[in-house]
């Protein structure tokens, strides 16, 4: 039901900048007006994105898995799979990752990851990869939490690395998160205006990329939500109002208000992801299905289609949130 939209955009592939902002909520990411913590996004973005999560639709967007903490998310989201991930203790992700197929399809040296979190790395591929920067290294500001980078250090390092045009660029946030666990209400508001204005600026910066900006697009999303009312400092399998999350889409052909009842995960991604990119052969074993995010999508599916590179990418049975890695 998603293909059935007329191609009306050439169908080059497309670049993807994946920003993820850890633990942030739906219900911070929706408020608007004088209350808004993204005023610019609200302002200047938001008629050209497509989104996925706002209480006032009926487009639903969750964590696929029953965990609700950050390491089985960013695997889900990496992998578009159901992973063995019980907890952010599980170590490195067993199942490939988009990263993984870019790097089967040449592409290994036009991807960039960089991470404030430095399990980001857990996440991103099977093996280590020179081109994975996660967690804070020597010389680097020291945070007020453990061995995380500061995302301001984090932020910088992924601007300077969008200038070498990647194919795909996940620059994986987390002060947010940090900021709500030690209940500082007043340091994360000012974390998601921050969020805010990088946001813009990464848009301003594509803008004026000739040749690149125009054929990229950008995708922000969280690894899980946090509980409700008191308990807003926290996630996890006590707080199920946390698999509730958001994301939305900026690039070509994006910004169409979606009609629909639907129910989109983590699961998603990767396949939308590779399709933007106009790779297809992988996408036929993963569960999930493509984000309705316009032409720019739709053309690299019909593309692929022709090609013969996948059987069909129509939407597979939903199952529910599933426990990772218990037998
Ligand atoms: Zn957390």
């Amino acid at each position: 039901m998603f293909l059935i939209a007329a191609v009306l955009l050439s169908a080059a592939p497309q670049n993807v900048v994946l920003v993820t902002w850890d633990g942030v909520r739906w219900q911070d990411v929706f408020r608007r007006g004088p209350e808004a913590a993204l005023p610019r996004f609200w302002a200047r973005h938001a008629a050209h994105a497509t989104v996925f999560g706002d209480p006032a639709s009926s487009v639903r967007f969750e964590v696929a898995n029953v965990q609700l903490v950050s390491l089985p998310g960013y695997q889900e989201l990496m992998t578009g799979s159901p992973v063995d991930c019980p907890g952010n203790g599980c170590g490195r992700v067993k199942r490939e990752t988009i990263i993984d197929a870019l790097d089967a399809h040449g592409l290994g040296d036009r991807c960039a990851v960089l991470g404030s979190w430095w399990q980001i790395a857990d996440a991103a591929s099977m093996y280590e990869r020179t081109f994975v920067d996660a967690g804070r290294k020597p010389g680097e500001p020291a945070a007020p939490w453990g061995a995380a980078r500061r995302d301001r250090e984090t932020w910088a390092k992924a601007m300077s690395a969008l200038q070498g045009q990647p194919r795909f660029l996940w620059v994986a946030l987390n002060d947010s998160d940090e900021w709500a666990h030690l209940g500082r209400r007043d340091e994360l508001e000012s974390t998601l205006r921050q969020y805010d204005i990088w946001l813009d600026e990464l848009l301003e910066t594509l803008r004026a990329m000739p040749g690149y900006g125009e054929n990229t697009t950008v995708i922000v999303s969280t690894d899980h939500g946090r509980g409700d009312g008191a308990a807003w400092v926290d996630h996890g399998r006590e707080s199920p109002e946390a698999r509730r999350i958001f994301a939305f889409a900026i690039g070509p052909g994006t910004g169409e208000k979606l009609e629909i009842d639907e129910t989109f995960t983590h699961r998603d991604v990767r396949p939308t992801i590779e399709a933007l990119l106009g790779l297809g052969p992988r996408a036929r074993v993963l569960p999930g299905v493509t984000l309705p995010l316009g032409p720019a999508v739709t053309a690299q599916v019909d593309s692929a289609l022709a090609r013969g590179a996948v059987e069909a990418l129509s939407p597979a049975p939903r199952q529910p949130p599933q426990e990772l890695g218990v037998p």
